[in-house]
């Protein structure tokens, strides 16, 4: 038995390009914060705040 230390991992929240009003749950996909329901494309900046998340998307998956 190895003890582990536990990694928690915070919830990150963010936007997407010009939409400032739907905040994501931001999940790291190929070492870059990505919004979890998938909003936006790939050339869009991803904002991160110290906001709750307000997409249902993101929240509901
Ligand atoms: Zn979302």
């Amino acid at each position: 038995m190895h003890p582990q230390p536990a990694k928690e991992m915070a919830a990150r929240a963010g936007t997407v390009g010009k939409d400032v009003v739907a905040v994501h749950e931001l999940v790291p996909v190929d070492g870059n914060l990505r919004p979890k329901c998938g909003a936006g494309e790939e050339e869009n900046e991803i904002y991160e705040w110290m906001r709750a998340v307000n997409c249902a998307d993101c929240m509901g998956s």
